[in-house]
């Protein structure tokens, strides 16, 4: 019988089943009916119905508004071996599929990857991960030996920081789990382009894996063009721009270590030229003042909306920025325009697009619509996990 066990038990109320029948790992306080053998503390739990039927296995944490989350519907205990081939089986889609052509990429994605509040990010010999909840947290020795066990790699470094931890109730924890400390700057391959990562001081775990395939084809369209790289940081869509062949690209951030970072990818690309013009400042500011041209335009902000309240005030934000951006476009170009607001949908992100257009006073096409690569896989029973969206957008005059 799958409930004999230790576990403290949760019985949730009844017809609050159905979500997690359906295969959503998120249970939500309201849900709960009451809870058996319960700690304190964040730790394994069984899920049942009102019925005291068995349903799943997860993680809880009771200070969470996400009570729960399940990591398996099958009866098995959540251990190393679990982990192992959890681990082995996200493995083999990025082995499978992507290994030639980077030698960074996201190995483990939360819940895309059955393994909800684990980010696991490799960088050629180092694996850097990031445990947002204090399920996830507590199992923390069990995941990075299953880790050390699958994935060959020199080191294995912690990077667990940022408002998800914050909203479980946990501080940062940074440091090595285990082999040896990664270099000051990792250097990966990607698509035959050359970066170096700064894993402790750079922006999430250093580098942003989920734009790779954006970055191909914003080479296809830069051949021959002047470019504005607005939101840039390491420079790693400049350097893409570079080798398709751009005319020139300016590289926009308002932090000088992204600058730094980008700089030194130039030289490392070969591409640290007159064309290549690395600007600090506010890119909000630079796309209302400045009065230059361009024929391709990225704009890749960070997350406008952290939370659902937010959602209104980044509307705004994503329809400045797009204004500007399109004022600034050429007959014929191109703005290639992201949000990673997990918050805002596709559909709001392309009407909010379509305002910026209509008061732009510029005609649009959707040339393509843009999200993550196959490192990034979101779960078709947690769609809330699909966070990248971008769209190509072509004006007509
Ligand atoms: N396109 C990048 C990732 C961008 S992340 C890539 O592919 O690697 C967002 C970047 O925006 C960060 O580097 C951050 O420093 C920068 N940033 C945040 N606010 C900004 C602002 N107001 N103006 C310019 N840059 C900003």
């Amino acid at each position: 019988m799958p409930h004999r066990n230790s576990n403290p038990r949760i019985y949730l109320k009844q017809g609050r089943e159905v979500p997690a029948l359906r295969g959503h790992p998120w249970i939500f306080s309201g849900a709960i009916e009451r809870m058996d053998g319960a700690s304190d503390s964040a730790g394994i739990a069984d899920i049942f119905d009102c019925r005291k039927h068995w349903l799943a296995r997860g993680v809880f944490n009771p200070a969470s508004q996400i009570r729960v989350r399940i990591l398996t519907w099958k009866d098995e205990p959540l251990d190393g071996d679990f982990f192992a081939r959890r681990v082995s089986r996200a493995l083999k889609l990025r082995e499978n599929h992507l290994a030639r052509a980077a030698s960074a990429y996201r190995l483990i994605n939360g819940e895309g990857d059955f393994l909800p509040g684990l980010i696991v990010d490799r960088y050629g010999d180092f694996l850097i991960c990031q445990f947002l909840t204090a399920g996830m947290d507590r199992l923390k020795e069990a995941i990075t030996a299953s880790l050390s066990k699958v994935v060959s790699v020199r080191g294995i470094y912690e990077k667990s920081e940022g408002k998800v931890r914050e909203e479980e109730g946990l501080g940062a924890s940074v440091g090595m789990l285990g082999g040896s400390e990664p270099p000051e700057l990792i250097e990966i391959e990607e698509n035959s382009f050359k970066f170096l990562v700064d894993v402790r001081r750079g922006q999430k775990t250093g580098f942003y894996l989920d734009q790779r395939d954006n970055r191909q084809l914003l080479s296809v369209l830069a051949r021959d063009a002047a470019v504005l790289n607005c939101f840039s940081y390491s420079g790693a869509f400049t350097i893409y721009a570079l080798g398709g062949g751009a005319r020139s690209v300016i590289s926009l951030d308002s932090s000088r270590l992204a600058l730094e970072l980008a700089e030194q990818n130039l030289s490392l690309n070969h591409f640290a030229g007159d064309n290549a013009e690395l600007l600090k400042g506010d890119a909000f500011s630079y796309l209302k003042e400045s009065n230059g041209n361009f024929d391709v335009i990225v704009l890749d902000p960070p997350s406008l909306a952290h939370r659902r309240g937010d959602v209104e005030a980044a509307a705004g934000g994503y329809k400045f920025l797009n204004l500007h951006a399109l004022k600034h476009l050429n007959a014929g170009g191109y703005l290639l325009t992201f949000s990673c607001s997990q918050h805002f949908s596709s559909d709001l992100f392309q009407k909010v697009v379509f305002g910026a257009a209509v008061d732009a006073g510029r005609r649009v096409a959707i040339v393509k619509k843009l999200g993550a690569p196959i490192d990034h896989p979101v779960s078709l029973h947690h769609p809330e996990g699909e966070y990248l969206k971008g769209l190509v957008l072509r004006v007509l005059d």
